[in-house]
């Protein structure tokens, strides 16, 4: 919170905000690794994922039930282009080169967090755990005979699960269009963002990903989500050690090849 929160005024992440158009600003390790992680899966998706999606978030209040109007939208799609962000390893700063750029790392930022977690139980000799926030997990080990059995939640029936499957060594994320959203107008107003218009995402109601590592699952199953099921899904297929589970706007799931083939043995 105190690093990377962009609406804590105080946070290292705020104060980048407001000065990385004026010039480089320091900033700590750990949001050079973050931001770092996801630059690269805005260049593997290009840029589905773009932390920059924030010139055009910052808008919306879904408690509020606040979107913005076309002109606000017009102008805030100005700002995001992750090729703007200029992370500099050597001088440890990041800078923005698009005027009205913000950055907000809540698709990928939780994912991290849930890692380091792990890498401190892992350091205190602890050799089965699950640490969960939210729509990201990270299972180490197993429960000593068997896997442990993961649930996937229904999308539009709460309480209820989509799927179930049994997992151990691995990182779990879920994104979807129900956890953060209001309705109006029959259209659903959520916070995943397609940095091409500014608007919720539309053609998926759910996307998890299992990745070796939560940051991974994280940013993968935000940008599954803005891909939609054929691109998003031809892309998993891409990466070794991935795979997901996305939910159409039907409701019908689909599922990566090794999944398949996993199923099928
Ligand atoms: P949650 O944070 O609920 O677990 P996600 O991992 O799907 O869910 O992250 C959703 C968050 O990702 C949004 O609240 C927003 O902060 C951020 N986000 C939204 N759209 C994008 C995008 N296109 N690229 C990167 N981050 C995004
Ligand atoms: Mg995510």
């Amino acid at each position: 919170d105190r690093m990377m929160n962009p609406w804590n005024p105080a946070s290292d992440l705020a104060r980048l905000n407001r000065e990385g158009s004026a010039g480089p600003v320091a900033v700590p390790r750990e949001i050079r690794e973050v931001v770092g992680q996801a630059l690269y899966y805005s260049g593997l998706s290009d840029g589905a994922f773009d932390i920059s999606f924030a010139a055009a978030g910052q808008h919306y209040d879904y408690r509020a039930e606040k979107a913005p109007d076309k002109a606000v939208l017009r102008r805030a799609r100005q700002g995001i282009d992750y090729r703007g962000i200029q992370l500099d390893e050597d001088s440890g700063t990041i800078a923005y080169a698009i005027p009205g750029l913000q950055i907000d790392l809540g698709g990928i930022a939780k994912g991290y967090a849930v890692d380091r977690a792990i890498a401190m139980l892992e350091r205190a000799g602890v050799r089965a755990a699950v640490v969960a926030a939210g729509g990201d997990s990270r299972i180490l080990g197993d429960l000593g005979d068997r896997p442990r059995t993961v649930g996937i939640r229904h999308p539009r029936k709460p309480g209820e699960y989509a799927a179930l499957i049994p997992l151990a060594d691995t990182a779990i994320s879920t994104s979807g269009d129900y956890e953060r959203f209001f309705l109006r107008d029959g259209v659903r107003y959520h916070h995943i963002l397609d940095p091409d218009t500014g608007r919720s995402a539309k053609g998926v109601q759910s996307a998890t990903v299992l990745a070796p590592g939560t940051i991974d699952s994280d940013a993968l199953s935000t940008t599954i989500f803005v891909l939609g099921v054929e691109r998003g899904l031809a892309l998993v297929n891409r990466l070794p050690g991935v795979d997901a589970i996305v939910i159409d706007s039907e409701g019908k799931l689909h599922y990566s090849e090794e999944l398949l083939r996993a199923d099928s043995q």
